[in-house]
Parts: structure tokens; C-alpha cells; sequence
């Protein structure tokens, strides 16, 4: 196991339950340290070129449009083998086969509104993280 870096972005339902803090609890508890963060509005750009990789999916038009429904929270998290580990704690895509205690499970209720985003590997990570933090901005915990 190595340490890792990824981006994770609490979706516009999740920052519209006011979860946020919720939200990081988990990642924290978790092992992640939160790096870098910040909230954003998307742009309708914005937010097709990041899920570029499903344009040619039936979902990608409604996906698009929850992305820019209102603002995110876009964060960095680093920790052990940070990108398994952030999937495992955000659960299955669909909450409905998320497992109990996940963030998915506890806070979601269809496929579509699935309140987290987490990077899917080392090279998606990389290329997310630069889609919204420039290198500066990313703080390595000296404490
Ligand atoms: P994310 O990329 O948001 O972290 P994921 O990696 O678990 O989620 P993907 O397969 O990358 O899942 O799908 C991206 C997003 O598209 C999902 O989080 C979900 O919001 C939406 N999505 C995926 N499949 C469907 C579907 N069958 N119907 C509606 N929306 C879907
Ligand atoms: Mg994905």
C-alpha cells in the first residue's frame, strides 16, 4: 500500500442537505486527510468535460444537469491507499446495493443523486485532481 491522493467531490444533493460536515466525518474517520478543498458552481462545460467518459451514456444528459443543479464540494484526500479507500467508504454507485454505513447507503436514495464522487484509479486521480486544484494549492500536512 502506498500514500495516495484523490479527488472527491460531495455532489449538489449532498452540499443541499447540508451533509458536508457529515460527509467529512467519514473520510476522517476513515484515515483521509482533507488537502485541499473548495466549493464551486460548476459550469455546464465544466461538468461534461469531467464526465466526458459517459458522454455516449443514456444518463449522461440528466447526469450533467444534477452536476450544475447547484454547488459542489470539491476535495483532495490523501491516506493510505486513498482511492479504494474513499470508493469503499462512498459504497456501491447505486445506494440501493451500497452496504450499510457507507455514504452512499446512509445518505442517498437512487443512482442519480448519490450525494459523493470519487476518483475510480491512479491515473483518473491525477488528471481529477488538476481539473480543480492547481499544484499550489494543495496543502501537504506538515503536523
Ligand atoms: P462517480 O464517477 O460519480 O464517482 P461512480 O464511479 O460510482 O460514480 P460511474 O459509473 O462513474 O459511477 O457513473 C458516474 C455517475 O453517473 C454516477 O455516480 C451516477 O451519478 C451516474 N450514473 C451512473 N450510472 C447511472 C445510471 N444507470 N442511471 C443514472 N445515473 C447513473
Ligand atoms: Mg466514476
Amino acid at each position: 500500500m502506498a500514500i495516495e491522493r484523490t479527488l472527491s467531490i460531495i455532489k449538489p444533493d449532498g452540499v443541499a442537505k447540508n451533509i458536508i460536515g457529515e460527509v467529512y466525518s467519514r473520510f476522517e474517520k476513515a484515515g483521509l486527510r482533507v488537502v485541499a478543498a473548495r466549493m464551486l458552481q460548476l459550469t455546464r462545460a465544466q461538468a461534461e468535460t469531467f464526465y466526458g467518459v459517459h458522454r455516449e451514456r443514456p444518463f449522461f444528459r440528466p447526469l450533467v444537469e444534477f452536476m450544475i443543479s447547484g454547488p459542489v464540494m470539491a476535495q483532495v484526500l490523501e491516506g493510505e491507499d486513498a482511492i479504494a479507500r474513499n470508493r469503499e467508504v462512498m459504497g456501491a454507485t447505486n445506494p440501493k446495493d451500497a452496504k450499510p454505513g457507507t455514504i452512499r447507503a446512509d445518505f442517498a436514495k437512487t443512482v442519480d443523486e448519490n450525494v459523493v464522487h470519487g476518483s475510480d484509479g491512479v491515473e483518473t486521480a491525477r488528471n481529477e485532481i488538476a481539473f480543480f486544484f492547481p499544484q499550489t494549492d494543495i496543502c501537504a500536512r506538515s503536523r
